[in-house]
């Protein structure tokens, strides 16, 4: 993937998203004195059984700006949409358009957005359907002044939008030096890991998805990437 670029955005549609495979990454643009900027669309709070949304989202907002610390990450926004019920409309585009705004990137980042993991694999969650499709859209309404005009100056800069953990990758970026960072970025989730009442590495499990992609871009450890130009 090309690293001549300053700020990115990295969008998500829930505390702990970017931190399955995506912050080994960012800890590697961080340490290159790169911007990226953290925009969650929820605050994740319907994300852990028997536990209750007040007490959950709070918890993870922690959880997320912690994990995002370790990988050089200091500005994490939130949309506050309903964890769960995020819905693909001009509300969610508006928002993340505003923010592009605010934030001026040139790279934007989000993840996998396919009805399914893998060919076979089970059907990917509707918020990360809703937020990954908006995020592309909210590109070009962020770039056109005409298109939610309140929402402050256009942002003109943004070439390109990559796309995480999606199926068939046209770029990758080694991480083989970062990924420790990565994996520490993922520890930091513990009531959500903790929530999930099974066992769960997250070195082996981030470990053995950059090992994986890795293999096609001849490093230890790579993330897998699919570009979507802007024209
Ligand atoms: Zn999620």
């Amino acid at each position: 993937m090309p690293e001549d670029w300053d700020r990115a955005v990295a969008v998500a549609a829930h505390p702990d998203d970017l931190e399955y495979g995506l912050a080994s990454a960012v800890a590697r643009w961080t340490g290159q004195r790169k911007h990226v900027s953290y925009l969650l669309a929820t605050r994740g709070e319907a994300g852990i059984a028997g536990l209750p949304p007040d007490q959950v989202g709070p918890l993870r907002v922690e959880e997320e700006r912690r994990g995002a610390a370790l990988v050089g990450v200091t500005e994490v926004e939130f949309l506050d949409h309903p964890d769960g019920l995020v819905e693909y409309g001009t509300a969610l585009r508006r928002d993340l358009a505003a923010a592009f705004r605010r934030l001026q990137p040139q790279v934007i980042i989000t993840m996998n957005f396919d009805l399914t993991w893998g060919e076979e694999g089970p059907v990917n969650h509707a918020d990360h359907r809703a937020v990954g499709l908006a995020t592309l859209d909210a590109c070009r309404d962020a770039a056109n002044g005409w298109v939610f005009p309140e929402a402050g100056p256009p942002c003109t800069d943004i070439r390109d939008a990559y796309v995480a953990t999606a199926g068939a990758p046209t770029h990758f970026v080694d991480v083989t030096d970062t990924i420790d960072a990565g994996v520490a970025s993922l520890r930091e989730h513990r009531a959500y890991i903790e929530g999930l009442g099974r066992e769960f590495d997250p070195d082996e499990f981030l470990k053995n998805l950059a090992g994986y992609a890795g293999l096609g871009a001849a490093c230890e450890y790579a993330v897998a990437l699919r570009r979507y130009p802007m024209g």
